[in-house]
């Protein structure tokens, strides 16, 4: 279960929440480096677990509520790929047309590089990771670009070449899209498979 799956605006965990959304919530806040000493991952969103989120919350800078929505899921996501950070998906713009985070990284595209971060065991790096439409075009990006929509990275893999990144993410990608390049590997996570 991905991160930003457990909650929704209509279905927040908190305080008397109970199930295996509860458990991925605690998991994901141990790892994000809260605790719950008493308790521990019971699958059961008691108190313990409210000051845990609170203290999450806090760290990150969002609404201090102790309940979990869509925001909360969001930030803690980030948490759950040890190897990726938010800053390596930046619109490369340089804040002339964005803030540098126009949408938000698709969780299931974290999931696909941690796979092949694991894979290789090697470093990943994002050579381009999410677009502002500006800098889309300025950098002659098709108009309806993986990059625009936070699904889509540009990626180089420490001493690995292009053509073998190429072979392990079209494998591990079979329902998204993977883009071939000298030297670099393009993978998304659209609905949809695509390959080029
Ligand atoms: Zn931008
Ligand atoms: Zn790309």
């Amino acid at each position: 279960m991905l991160i930003t799956e457990i909650a929704d605006k209509k279905n927040l965990l908190q305080v008397g929440s109970a199930g295996p959304k509860v458990k991925v919530l605690q998991e994901a806040l141990i790892k994000s480096g809260q605790e719950l000493p008493v308790y521990g991952p019971d699958g059961k969103f008691g108190a313990e677990t409210k000051k845990a989120v609170e203290a999450f919350q806090e760290m990150v800078e969002i609404k201090v509520d102790g309940i979990v929505g869509p925001e909360t899921a969001k930030e803690l996501k980030w948490y759950a790929y040890p190897n990726f950070k938010k800053a390596e998906f930046k619109c490369k713009c340089g804040g002339r047309y964005c803030n540098g985070y126009p949408v938000e990284v698709d969780e299931k595209l974290l999931y696909l590089l941690q796979k092949i971060r694991d894979h290789f065991d090697e470093p990943v790096i994002i050579n381009s990771g999410i677009r502002c439409k500006k800098h889309n075009q300025a950098v002659g990006g098709a108009s309806r670009s993986q990059h625009l929509y936070g699904t889509a990275a540009d990626i180089v893999v420490k001493d690995v070449s292009a053509s073998r990144v190429y072979t392990v993410a079209n494998k591990i990608n079979p329902k998204g899209g993977v883009g071939r390049y000298k030297t670099y590997t393009h993978i998304d996570s659209r609905d949809g498979r695509a390959r080029w």
